[in-house]
């Protein structure tokens, strides 16, 4: 298949790297020329684990290309997806349409011959059509079919996801685009991955609904952590039990502080949009946003009292800035809002990420940048875990109890054994479990 990728951000080059993949013929257009300059030169403009090597094997090949020229990317093509943002829109929380629209119409102009356009995109229920309505405006000498097929990969395992994802969703309303569709993710026959066929609004409505369905089950073991803390109980465990059962299934059963990222915060509010101006109530997506938000907040007193109830004048060490490991993307992470509160309160803070801290020095300027975990610890009244990078796990716990001013321990993801942390000497509070002393 001939295939144009719209956007180059976290889905669209991944999309675009895994269609060339599969062996079709992949050009990857972004309206930001110096993403399009670093892709031509052999850079990679995010952090994505393999992604390096997946862009440098299939632009090798032939099979991936980059441009600016939407004009001339979409010309001759069998699919042309549009994977640019949605953000939250300012002020209203419904999602911002604007570059959709703006893509859209572009290519409404430069087509030629007749093709199907797809939204990769997370767009609210009724995109689809509005599309349809503008490409039938701009262009009514031209039959442009519309698909919708929501993107379900996970920053981090982007490639794995797409490569192998549980299911593909696509919406349709044509022959055309169906065959379309089947024609991009035919490879996928072979490992039998469900491709499930929908109206363009079911299609839509799936993926808010999943997204809000798991920011939802994250906030819900939050909560199970905050009364956990209060009876005894371990969370973890709480959540191995439930998981367990068939029925709930154990992922997205982690606490920790609060969802951040790309998807979750925006999508569960603009869902809620969505049902508002359709008369509908969503209380349970309503309270999961409210929650999430609150427990951000709730983090800092967690960490301030940990700290015997004042921060001022001393040092925290930060590991993790990114809202979950292997991305170096700050969108809505939890580190956002702890940070400069923290700041705010007198803390000095040094932090530590493996990919994140070009993008977070410009967001959280207040901080002060380590090259490694034991530079960011050095001299600390108290180390934060915030993001369970896979290297912290395997920290020198001896070493950094030398190193610390005081040892203390405040772990919002869990990735460390109580009993191992006090053996070692520290005083150690994560979520939803018993806090422990130093062992004597
Ligand atoms: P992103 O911000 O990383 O990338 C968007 C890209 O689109 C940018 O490079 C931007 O320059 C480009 N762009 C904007 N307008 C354009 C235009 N008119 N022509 C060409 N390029 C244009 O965004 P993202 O994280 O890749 O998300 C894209 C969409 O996919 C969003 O709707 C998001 O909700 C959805 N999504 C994201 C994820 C994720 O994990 N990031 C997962 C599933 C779905």
């Amino acid at each position: 298949m001939r295939i144009a990728m719209i956007g180059v951000g976290y889905v669209g080059l991944v999309s675009g790297a895994c269609f060339a993949e599969f062996g079709h013929d992949v050009t990857c257009i972004d309206v930001d020329p110096k993403k399009i300059a670093m892709l031509e030169a052999g850079g990679i403009p995010i952090y994505e684990p393999g992604l390096d090597a997946l862009v440098e094997k299939n632009v090798k090949a032939g099979r991936l290309t980059f441009t600016t020229s939407l004009e001339e990317g979409v010309l001759d093509k069998e699919a042309i997806f549009i994977a640019v943002g949605t953000p939250t829109r300012r002020g209203d929380g419904h999602a911002d349409l604007t570059y959709v629209f703006a893509a859209g119409e572009a290519i409404a102009k430069a087509l030629k011959e007749p093709t199907v356009v797809v939204t990769k995109s997370t767009v609210p229920v009724g995109t689809g059509r509005k599309l349809k309505e503008l490409f039938a405006r701009v262009r009514p000498d031209l039959k442009i079919d519309i698909a919708s097929n929501p993107e379900f990969l996970r920053e981090g395992s982007a490639i794995e996801d797409f490569m192998r994802p549980d299911r593909v969703v696509c919406g349709v309303d044509s022959e055309a685009a169906r065959e379309a569709m089947r024609g991009c993710y035919r490879p996928l026959n072979t490992i039998e991955v469900p491709i499930l066929f929908t109206s363009l609004e079911t299609s839509e409505l799936i993926k808010y609904a999943t997204n809000s369905f798991l920011a939802t089950k994250i906030t819900f073991i939050n909560e199970m952590a905050d009364l956990c803390e209060k009876v005894g109980a371990d969370v973890n465990e709480v959540a191995r039990g439930m998981g367990l059962d068939g029925r709930i299934g154990r992922k997205f059963l982690h606490a920790g502080p609060g969802y951040g990222g790309s998807c979750f915060p925006k999508d569960t509010l603009a869902l809620v949009r969505t049902a508002e101006q359709n008369g509908v109530d969503l209380r349970i997506v309503e309270s999961t946003i409210n929650v999430n938000e609150m427990r951000k907040r709730r983090m800092v007193r967690k960490i301030v009292d940990a700290m015997g109830g004042s921060v001022a004048g001393k040092t925290i060490a930060v590991l993790g800035v990114t809202f979950k490991p292997n991305t170096d993307d700050m969108r809505d992470a939890p580190s956002l809002v702890v940070l400069p509160s923290l700041k705010g309160e007198g803390a000095t803070i040094r932090a530590y990420d493996p990919e994140g801290k070009k993008e977070a020095e410009k967001l959280l300027p207040e901080v002060l940048w380590a090259r490694d975990p034991y530079e960011a610890v050095e001299g600390a009244d108290a180390i934060v875990v915030l993001t369970e990078w896979n290297e912290f796990r395997g920290l020198d716990l001896d070493r950094i109890r030398q190193m610390v001013a005081q040892p203390r321990i405040i772990d919002l993801r869990n990735i460390f054994n109580p009993a191992e942390v006090a053996q070692r000497g520290f005083s150690y509070t994560s979520i939803g479990r018993p806090s422990v002393g130093p062992a004597v």
